[in-house]
């Protein structure tokens, strides 16, 4: 059991009794002009002359694209950007199969990168024509510094980290990305309890007519079945334009987190070491609000709901039930997970702060 223990961000608000519904955009911007109305303004501001770096740290499935969108949702998307360092990798792939970009990208390579190995090398190791060489973290560097060039005034969220890195290396990687733009640059830790991604991943089912995803836990449909047979409730999808289907657990979802635990322990040994870097501004979201104390840091709408069924012998109806999604914490706390906007707040607020707004 791993222990990463960020504080909880209040975003209560006293004597506000207004109530929003999250899932709906428009509400939404009510909401992040009810809670950090004033930080959204002075963010705005800040953007239209300056920008900043913000490493999105956390494990795989801990939602990282989803508060950066929120972010550029509440304080506008033409100032801010969003790369990942899966993407950048991926994007390279393509490149090489243009003769012009492959081109340029060679000569930025010659020019830019300095590694243990030669720069076609490096080529075919992410090609996959070499296999058994691990790509050099001088290369992901230098190709993530051409794409820092690239958007020049924007603010920028760099999402994810290189694996397979030692403590030294993640240091001197992310202490050459921070300096390389002059501008300021932060930490933010995504901390998002095991459980919750446990329960996102086993719970997951699919329509196999349209493929839109549910989750029976936490994201119902409006009619549930039930089957007799294997004594189960199922989800019937009720997208507009598909009639019907029952919606299906994909293959390998009920394995939930340990279908990834391999990737999860890197990630984990990854933000232990990064947490522990000195002289970074760090700014922590955190995922999850204790039971005991949750009415005093968040709304009730806030929080993330969760759904059970029950059969109705009589009319052999399914009656769905929705009461706050309960899960354990990493300490093995009771604890209620909050919808991504309510993080997003914290975010939010956070930036404003740390930029000195
Ligand atoms: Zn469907």
């Amino acid at each position: 059991m791993n222990n990463l223990s960020f504080p909880v961000f209040k975003t209560k608000v006293a004597g506000v009794k207004q109530a929003f519904k999250l899932e709906d955009p428009a509400d939404r911007q009510k909401y992040f002009k009810l809670k950090a109305g004033e930080d959204i303004k002075k963010i705005q501001k800040y953007l239209k002359k300056n920008t900043f770096v913000g490493f999105l740290l956390g494990k795989k499935n801990s939602g990282k694209g989803t508060y950066t969108k929120l972010f550029m949702e509440a304080v506008g998307s033409d100032r801010v950007a969003h790369i990942s360092i899966g993407d950048i990798v991926r994007s390279v792939h393509k490149e090489l199969g243009d003769k012009t970009k492959k081109k340029e990208l060679i000569e930025f390579l010659k020019k830019n990168y300095r590694g243990p190995v030669t720069v076609e090398k490096a080529l075919d190791i992410i090609l996959g024509r070499d296999t058994k060489s691990l790509l050099p973290t001088e290369v992901i560097l230098a190709l993530v510094e051409r794409q820092i060039s690239m958007l020049k005034g924007k603010a920028i969220f760099i999402d994810g980290f290189p694996r397979d890195l030692d403590q030294i290396s993640y240091s001197l990687y992310f202490r050459a990305l921070m300096g390389y733009r002059d501008d300021p640059d932060f930490f933010v830790f995504i901390n998002v309890p095991e459980s919750v991604m446990d329960e996102r991943i086993k719970f997951r089912v699919i329509c196999p007519k349209c493929q839109t995803p549910r989750n029976i836990r936490v994201l119902a449909t409006k009619e549930v079945g039930y089957d007799e047979k294997i004594k189960q409730f199922y989800l019937i999808c009720d997208n507009v334009g598909c009639n019907g289907g029952r919606m299906v657990p994909k293959e390998g979802d009920s394995l939930g987190i340990e279908a990834i635990r391999d990737r999860i322990e890197v990630d984990d040994k990854v933000m232990k070491t990064l947490v522990g870097l000195n002289g970074i501004t760090k700014i922590y979201l955190r995922n999850s609000v204790p039971v005991d104390s949750a009415k005093k840091f968040v709304d009730e709408y806030e929080i993330t709901p969760g759904y059970r069924y029950e059969l109705d012998k009589t009319s052999n109806k399914v009656k769905t039930i929705q009461e706050p999604w309960t899960i354990k914490d990493d300490a093995g706390e009771k604890s209620y997970s909050l919808l991504p906007a309510a993080v997003a707040v914290g975010l939010i607020k956070q930036i404003s702060k740390v930029l000195d707004l």
